[in-house]
């Protein structure tokens, strides 16, 4: 077997090891961060199960630590309690960013790990399958749910050579995106292997398989050899490693080389990781400012380089340059050896240990200006600016470029500085709160942002409604819950963000649908493309949506409506779309039978009252989906297994 299949199969619940196939695994460790934690724990706790069931779940804030109102904040004391009473770790503002933190202090070799954030496959860097996926997931998961996906694909990276001085790791998955694109991941497991591998460090590794979510791939895996046993013994936890590697004649679905001695610096040029140039080929581009930080880029060994590289120099005078350290180790150790004293005497602006200006908090850049950052995505506004031209590069390049205000090669800096692991780095895990041993009698705080979220119920016997909206082809996520900086700390209080549910189609359909007390959404072709976003079904659930009829469905969003118990029907006859217009009633008799026979291929009759027409319509689900849109969705489903 190779390492991918090791993992799956030691955790394999139910399914076949064929690819595509739906399996479920067991999952050991979660991790949540604040944005996307409040929904999890909120799910969580409607599942009426006392304490997670994992043998380690952890609670982190990094994303929105802006304090410029009350609402984050609250969503803090919220996450804080809430972890307390039911067995969640959790890790205080200015602790660190969850990836970085996570692989420090509680990654585990061999294990599984389900985040609900996309860099979550961080944690491959020491040999975890670590998979990201939406907040009910991972809900779930801490209920001791197992987690379903996919049987993916293996491809082989095979790594050969080692890198020349000034190349980094960033560069090395750089490369990977340049050969395969955004897209090239898709269903796939990255498992590196090959002589290469040796000679990357852990943080290395994690950067390699923390970038491995812009290939889209469902996760990306190193082996555990001696170089991950010394990180652990460095960490004080040399007992939670064990040695991992693919049998001798393992086989994979696909194979690729990379020879590391042949990878020169490499930039991501606007508006997509995958938008590779050589750095020397657009070298001079005139730089506004550079941040360095970010979960792909702000480990201990990344920050001592750019260290030793500002170490009495001075940023070039129209350069901002902003320093986020990934964690409060990684600043404690910076500060403790003087190499906090260098970067902050050379001209940075030294940020607390966190997302910040990877998500938009803070530090967006002036209007179409050059900011080059450490970070994995640049889509464009990203930054909070939206004019803003972002390029990702790696440390050492963005050093050499704030120093001379211009996209500069790293070579130009002389000889490289040589930065060792530390044999021990210091340990002092103070920000991070254990749970209460008995959880009943903690307080969760829930401040005026942390609001009830919606529950649906068993389907009833007839689903009957009005057609209280109708779209076009190809609405996305962004459309049916905008989500933007304004909106964004309101994650945790969906009543507020069901005010703005679809606005952008029709600005008075969220009135219209409590109006009339629920209803059905009418759509057109690929509704609810775009991101992975469970509010995007959460607010229409608020709403009282009981079923969208569309004539097709992005997959991740189909997904999400049935976790939340709304029906996805798909139209037989797409000319029936036409025939609905705006309030239109609808019945569909005996419901649950109808779901039950759906699973045979059997279509689900829409009564259409006005015409008297009986709408054919699709519901393309497997058993366990039956059963979860009978319960009246995930949360429900899972309540009843316990
Ligand atoms: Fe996401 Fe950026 Fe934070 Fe990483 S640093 S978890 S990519 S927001």
């Amino acid at each position: 077997m190779n390492l991918t299949e090791k993992l799956i199969s030691s955790h394999l619940i139910s399914g076949n090891m064929i690819a595509g196939k739906e399996i479920a695994i067991k999952i050991d460790q979660t991790l949540t961060q604040d944005s996307t934690g409040t929904m999890a724990y909120l799910q969580f706790e409607a599942m009426g199960i006392p304490r997670v069931k994992t043998e380690r779940s952890v609670a982190y804030i990094d994303h929105n630590t802006l304090q410029t109102g009350f609402e984050n904040a609250d969503d803090h004391k919220y996450i804080q309690t809430v972890a307390k009473k039911h067995g969640i770790y959790f890790s205080k503002p200015g602790n660190g960013i969850c990836h970085q933190v996570h692989l420090e202090r509680f990654g585990k070799p061999g294990k599984t790990l389900l985040g609900s954030d996309s860099h979550t496959p961080t944690g491959g860097g020491i040999g975890m399958l670590a998979i990201g996926a939406g907040g009910l997931d991972v809900a779930v998961a801490m209920g001791g749910g197992a987690y379903f996906l996919a049987m993916p694909k293996v491809c082989r990276v095979n790594l050969t050579g080692s890198l020349q001085p000034w190349v980094t790791a960033k560069d090395v998955i750089l490369e990977v995106l340049r050969i395969l694109s955004v897209k090239g991941g898709v269903g796939k497991v990255m498992e590196y292997s090959g002589k290469g591998v040796k000679s990357l460090s852990v943080p290395q590794r994690a950067t390699i398989t923390n970038m491995g979510a812009e290939l889209g791939a469902t996760t990306s895996v190193f082996p555990s050899d001696e170089v991950t046993k010394t990180f652990l013994e460095a960490q004080n936890r040399g007992e939670d490693w064990i040695e991992l590697s693919a049998d001798a004649d393992a086989t994979y679905d696909e194979e690729i080389t990379i020879d590391l001695s042949q990878i020169v610096p490499l930039v991501a040029c606007p508006h997509s990781p995958d938008n590779i140039k050589k750095v020397k080929e657009i070298q001079g581009l005139a730089v506004d400012q550079v941040a360095i930080g970010s979960c792909t880029n702000s480990s201990y060994t990344d920050m001592m380089t750019v260290a030793a590289l500002l170490k009495d120099k001075t940023v070039d005078p129209n350069v901002s340059l902003v320093i986020a350290p990934g964690s409060k180790q990684v600043m404690n150790m910076l500060a403790a050896n003087g190499a906090l004293s260098d970067i902050i005497s050379a001209g940075a602006r030294i940020l607390e240990c966190g997302c910040g200006p990877c998500i938009g908090m803070g530090q967006s850049p002036a209007t179409n200006a050059v900011s080059l950052r450490t970070i994995n995505r640049n889509f464009e506004g990203r930054s909070g600016t939206k004019s803003a031209q972002v390029y990702i590069v790696s440390p050492e390049t963005a050093v050499a470029s704030a120093l001379s205000g211009k996209l500069t090669d790293p070579h130009t800096l002389g000889e490289a500085p040589l930065v060792s692991m530390p044999a021990h780095f210091m340990v002092n895990d103070n920000l991070i709160i254990p749970p209460a041993p008995e959880g009943e009698t903690v307080n969760v705080v829930r401040g005026p942002n942390i609001q009830p979220f919606p529950k649906n119920t068993k389907v009833p016997k007839d689903v009957d409604g009005g057609a209280l909206i109708k779209v076009t082809d190809n609405i996305t996520t962004d459309h049916i819950m905008p989500s933007n900086a304004k909106l964004l700390p309101y994650r945790s209080n969906v009543p507020y963000l069901a005010d703005y549910c679809l606005t952008p189609c029709d600005p008075k359909f969220p009135a219209r649908a409590k109006a009339a007390g629920g209803g059905f959404i009418i759509a057109g072709q690929n509704y609810g493309q775009g991101s992975s976003r469970e509010h995007a079904a959460l607010a229409p659930l608020q709403l009282g949506i009981k079923a969208v009829l569309a004539k097709s469905f992005a997959r991740i969003h189909m997904a999400n409506l049935i976790n939340n118990g709304i029906l996805p029907l798909v139209f037989v006859n797409e000319w029936d779309y036409d025939s609905i217009r705006l309030g239109d009633e609808f019945s569909i008799k005996y419901a649950a039978d109808q779901i039950k026979s759906a699973v045979n291929g059997q279509d689900v009759i829409v009564t259409h009252l006005r015409t008297g027409a009986e709408i054919p319509t699709r519901l393309n689900i497997s058993e366990r989906q039956r059963d979860i849109l009978l319960a009246g969705g995930l949360l429900n489903y899972t309540k009843a297994s316990n």
